[in-house]
Parts: structure tokens; C-alpha cells; sequence
């Protein structure tokens, strides 16, 4: 039997009408048996995420203000959605126990606070969005619930420790038919409870994938996959049908941000294929991640056109450059002795320019130029800064005429 992992972020989880689609979604396929859910998100632009609540009350709590009136606001929506769906789960009695935790500031559940760790205490409050998130659809769906903090393992230091992770992972889920674990967080080997930066659940989702031997990770929002462009540039762009972990770097790096190539990396490395869909509309076939050898021929030439704002382009010409043995190690060397790093290096005979995030050189322009000056001796030193970068992106195009008059065309037209 082949396994699905599903995760599914918090705008599929906002309300008990988005848990209706979900549950809908996991019946519809028998292989979807391991779920990951993010916390509740916004069920409307001005609405609020469970997570931010969390860490206000949290705030809150740090500088002994009280903090029932938010904390009602995160209590309203799971008992909410409990109440709407019908289930069993006596939900209010986690509630009180967190809400008591985070008064006192536990780094874990049962923890009395003592040892004043803010920076786990925030991490542990944040953690339960996701907690009680799991709680809700294992009782939805009847099937087990497994605490991430028995199965995501943070090191020492609070770094993932992804071998710990997989052996226990792996052992969990192999005596399982289907279970749910909630994404974002894990434990430490003290037991103190650790988070991933914001958004991942992301890489949980992939962890239990990889660990799981899933023949496909899910990714479930609010899109119907990737956009070709940016809609709010062209109107009505269409979904990407596939897109190499490769060309996902190169559009994520850029500025498509549905879902950032690193937080997949578990699944990258395993070799599964991610999809990307959309709760909202779940028979759209969405956008699947393939690893580069895989990747079918695609029908477009191009798969996906980004940009970036906020480039410095630092150009310099100087005759016979090609001839002078370490013009380019000692341009590199003093970007390198700034601690800047760039981003490319176009070159001609007698040019060479280096493209940098204009963040890069904040404070650090005029020392940056004064040494390229004297170690480089450029003929003349040119600076161009807030530039945009486009990239067009997609396998084929190197061996297709015609991409790039098209490109510049389309360019010079504007
Ligand atoms: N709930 C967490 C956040 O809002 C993690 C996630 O949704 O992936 O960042």
C-alpha cells in the first residue's frame, strides 16, 4: 500500500468548516494516513492566528499583565470548533492546563516554571496551537495522536536533531495505520519543549515523510499550487505543473513564497515528491515538487518567472582585464573582508560587476569602494543601487531558442 503524508497549514484549519475539508480530504484517499496539522490561522484578513495569540499571552504573562482576555480569545475558537463539530474531546481541560502553564512560565507540560527560561517558555506556549490542533482531528478522524515532542528531537542547543528524529519517527509510525502529529515543534533531551522558526510545520510535515517512507507529502493551503507569476504583476497566472526541488530554489530565492525550498529538505533529501494543493479547491491537481532526475518533460518551456527587488550592481571596467592574473579573487577578497556576500558576477572582456542585496552594504558603501579602488585600480567604478532582479525559470529553456529575445523583448516593450 502506498502512504500519503499530509500536512495542512492554518488556513485549512481556521474553523470547523475548513475541518469539514480536511476530514473530507483524508477520507477521500485511503493512502492519506499520516496528518500534520499547523495551528488554527485566520478565518479573515483582520482575523489573528492562533500562534500570534500564544505568544502574546505569553508577553503577557512575562510582564505580569494579565492575559485572560486573549488567552478567551484562543479558548473561544477551539471549544468553537469542538462544539460545532460535535466531538467528544473535553478540550476545556487542556485549556486550563495551558493557560496555567503559561502563567507560570513551564518550558514543558507539568514543568512548575522555576527555572525562569523565557526563551523555552515562549517556545512551549507557542507549541500548543498545534497541539490542540492535533488534539481536535485525531478525535475527527479517530485516529492516534502522537505528541511531536515524542518524535521530533531538538538537540542541546535547540538545533534539530534529525537522526534522533528519524529513528523515532520511524519506530513510532511503523506499528500505526494512519495517526496525526502536530507540526512546529518538538522536545529537547531535557524534555523542554522547542519550536522551528515560523511556518514550520512545513518541515515537520517533510520529517514525518521521510521517516514514514511516504511515496508523497502533501502540502495543503490556501493556492492551487505555484504561480507561474506574480498575480498581482500578471493577471490570472497559471499553476505550475511541475517544478524540480532545483527550479523551487531558484523562484523561492526569488520571491515565490508558497513554500520555501528549505523547509522541505527532509523530503528533498528522500527523494519524495511534494504536492502542493489547496484545501479550498481539492480537486485542482496543484504544483508537484520532483526531484531533478525525475523531472518529466516539461510542457511549458518556461515553469515560473520571479523577482527581487533591492540589488546594488557594483561595475567596473578597466582595459586589459581579462589579461591581469587575480583582478577577480581580489574583488571577491574584498567583499569577502566586509563579510558581504553577493549574489552574481556578471563578466565582459574588460568588465566585471558584482550584483549584492543592497542590505549588504548598509554602513559599509563607502569603505567597500575606496578599497575596491585601490586593490582593484579599475578605470572607472560604477554603482547602481535599488535594481530588481528577474529570473526566468525552467529546465529546457538552455536548449530552446528564442527564450531570451523573447524575455528582452517582452522587457524593451515595457
Ligand atoms: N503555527 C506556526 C506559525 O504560525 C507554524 C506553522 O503554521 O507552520 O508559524
Amino acid at each position: 500500500m502506498t502512504l500519503k503524508v499530509c500536512k495542512f497549514g492554518g488556513s485549512s484549519l481556521a474553523n470547523s468548516g475548513q475541518l469539514q475539508k480536511v476530514r473530507q480530504i483524508v477520507a477521500s484517499d485511503a493512502d492519506r494516513r499520516f496528518i500534520v496539522p499547523s495551528a488554527p490561522g485566520k478565518r479573515s484578513k483582520s482575523d489573528q492566528k492562533i500562534t500570534d495569540l500564544l505568544y502574546l499571552c505569553h508577553d503577557h504573562a512575562r510582564q505580569s499583565v494579565a492575559f485572560d482576555e486573549v488567552f478567551g480569545l484562543i479558548r473561544q475558537r477551539y471549544l468553537e470548533i469542538a462544539e460545532e463539530l460535535d466531538l467528544g474531546i473535553d478540550i476545556g481541560r487542556h485549556l486550563d492546563g495551558i493557560a496555567d502553564d503559561i502563567a507560570c512560565g513551564a518550558t514543558y507540560p507539568g514543568d512548575t516554571g522555576a527555572s525562569g527560561d523565557e526563551k523555552y517558555a515562549r517556545a512551549y506556549a507557542a507549541s500548543r496551537g498545534e497541539f490542540l490542533c492535533g488534539l481536535l482531528i485525531a478525535d475527527l478522524l479517530g485516529i492516534t495522536f502522537v505528541d511531536a515532542s515524542e518524535v521530533v528531537h531538538f538537540d542541546a542547543d535547540g538545533m534539530l536533531d534529525s537522526h534522533h528524529t528519524h529513528a523515532a519517527l520511524s519506530s513510532r509510525l511503523k506499528g500505526l495505520d494512519r495517526a496525526v502529529i502536530p507540526g512546529f515543534y518538538g522536545s529537547m533531551p531535557d524534555g523542554r519543549i522547542q519550536t522551528f522558526s515560523r511556518g514550520g510545520s512545513d518541515i515537520s510535515g517533510a520529517l514525518v515523510a521521510r521517516s514514514a517512507e511516504a511515496v508523497l507529502y502533501e502540502n495543503w493551503t490556501d493556492v492551487s499550487g505555484l504561480l507561474m507569476a506574480d498575480p498581482s504583476v500578471i493577471e490570472n497566472p497559471r499553476a505550475i505543473e511541475t517544478v524540480t526541488y532545483r527550479e523551487l530554489r531558484e523562484l523561492a530565492y526569488m520571491g515565490a513564497t508558497v513554500l520555501h525550498d528549505e523547509a522541505i529538505f527532509p523530503a528533498r533529501e528522500a527523494g519524495i515528491h511534494v504536492n502542493i494543493r489547496n484545501t479550498n479547491e481539492p480537486e485542482a491537481p496543484g504544483t508537484t515538487i520532483v526531484p531533478n532526475a525525475n523531472a518529466p518533460k516539461s510542457r511549458t518551456l518556461i515553469s515560473g518567472i520571479a523577482g527581487r527587488r533591492d540589488f546594488t550592481v557594483i561595475a567596473l571596467d578597466k582595459a586589459l582585464m581579462n589579461r591581469e592574473i587575480g583582478f577577480g579573487r581580489r574583488l571577491l577578497g574584498v567583499l569577502e573582508s566586509h563579510d558581504i556576500s553577493y549574489e552574481h558576477t556578471p563578466t565582459g572582456i574588460d568588465t566585471m560587476s558584482v550584483v549584492l542585496a543592497d542590505a549588504e552594504l548598509e554602513g559599509k558603501t563607502d569603505a567597500v569602494l575606496d578599497e575596491i579602488r585601490r586593490v582593484c585600480q579599475p578605470d572607472s567604478l560604477e554603482v547602481y543601487p535599488h535594481m530588481s532582479l528577474i529570473a526566468t525559470v525552467g529546465r529546457g529553456m538552455a536548449k530552446h531558442p528564442g527564450i531570451a529575445a523573447r524575455l528582452f523583448g517582452a522587457l524593451a516593450e515595457d
